[in-house]
């Protein structure tokens, strides 16, 4: 007796037809889904994106401190680079105010429009 149990595609989700075995539509959905897995095993897409998103952030900021350890800059300059100021890795109160890290570098918002650019301690490689 056959049994009929539909079977999603790992990589688009569309049903699979024909062999029970398939677990992909085709070789463009195989690979693509590799490429996935190898990048960063086991995350959903939705996780991948914050990821994205966090690393996104962590370069507007390296593009704005530069090789210096710490700057100030207008709030409007990092959202015109496309940074999200919703993402961010973790957070430390410093000095008497909050400071959202994206990884090793990270901010602390000091007026409407100002923002501080700092990297990390253990960014700079100091650890405590
Ligand atoms: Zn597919």
């Amino acid at each position: 007796m056959e049994t009929f149990q539909k079977r999603l595609c790992k990589c688009c989700g569309d049903i699979l037809p024909g062999r029970s075995d398939k677990v992909f539509c085709d070789d463009r959905c195989r690979n693509e889904h590799h490429n996935k897995q190898r990048k960063a095993p086991g995350l959903s897409e939705y996780a991948r994106s914050v990821q994205r998103c966090l690393a996104k952030n962590r370069r507007v900021l390296l593009s704005v401190v530069r090789n210096r350890t710490t700057c100030v800059v207008d709030r409007d300059l990092l959202i015109r680079r496309g940074f999200v100021f919703e993402f961010y890795s973790h957070q430390r109160h410093e000095g008497g105010g909050v400071v959202f890290f994206c990884l090793d570098v990270g901010y602390r918002i000091i007026s409407e429009g100002k923002i501080k650019v700092l990297r990390s301690k253990e960014g700079l490689g100091i650890f405590m």
